[in-house]
């Protein structure tokens, strides 16, 4: 009987513990990330509200791995495994921004990962397709985003190298990886008027980050954003 107590008592004090640490660490995201837009985003120039919003709603700790929560919001990519990162938290707001969604835009993303830029694109559009090409890190996304109840992330496996046929056109397409060149079948598959942006270069070196315009007559209008360091777009299907 005093075994009883003593373990119902143990387990009283344990649940009492853990209950405010997790509302804890809550706080200190919500705090975390607060301070994340302030500097990093607004800080270098982001204006566009509903992706300020974003960013300060998603919950990027739950997008990286166990081991590297504590820095979720450090003005850095990092490592998700199978040699691939979550872009820096900035990146994510540019390419965003840069999209000019509204809430009747669907959009598609080459290169799910983490699974995280998708929920930024779920606040501030209407439909995200996304596909990823490594099957674990598609299969771990996947069920984040479920876990977290984003209903308009719709996802898949394969080579985003051919875009996501069936669901197109797209008013805006999103690429997280890098490519040597724009790949024609995400061209075909952007409406008329839509916005692309995608970097593009050699792997692993300095990259541009570029927007493509699809104007009404669908003529393209080129514009290189900047320098980044993304990885590669790999055709090789795992
Ligand atoms: N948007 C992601 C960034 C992930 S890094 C995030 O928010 O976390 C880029 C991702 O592109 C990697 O997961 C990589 O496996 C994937 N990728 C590379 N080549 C691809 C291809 N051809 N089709 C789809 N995904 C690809």
């Amino acid at each position: 009987m005093r075994l009883f107590k003593f373990i119902f008592s143990i387990l009283i004090l344990g649940s009492c513990l853990l209950v405010p640490a997790t509302a804890q660490d809550e706080k200190d995201h919500t705090h975390l990330r607060r301070d994340m837009v302030a500097r990093q985003i607004k800080g270098r120039g982001i204006k566009d509200k509903s992706v300020l919003s974003a960013m300060e709603t998603v919950p990027r700790h739950a997008f990286v791995p166990p081991g590297k929560k504590a820095a979720a919001y450090e003005d850095r990519p990092l490592a998700i495994g199978f040699g691939q990162t979550i872009s820096q938290p900035y990146i994510v707001a540019l390419m965003t921004e840069l999209l000019k969604l509204d809430k009747s835009a669907r959009v598609l993303e080459v290169g799910t990962g983490s699974g995280y830029q998708a929920a930024i694109l779920a606040m501030t559009a209407k439909e995200v397709y996304s596909i990823e090409i490594v099957q674990p890190l598609h299969q771990r996304s996947s069920k984040v985003l479920e876990k977290l109840g984003y209903r308009n992330i719709f996802t898949t496996h394969g080579d985003g190298y051919y875009g996501w046929e069936p669901y197109g056109p797209y008013d805006a397409i999103i690429v997280t990886c890098a490519s040597e060149f724009v790949p024609p079948p995400l061209i075909r598959q952007l409406k008329p008027g839509g916005r692309m942006c995608i970097p593009v270069g050699p792997p692993f070196k300095v990259q541009h980050l570029v927007l493509i315009e699809k104007g009404k007559n669908t003529e393209l209008t080129t514009t290189i954003i900047g320098s980044v360091r993304f990885v590669p777009l790999v055709r090789d299907i795992n």
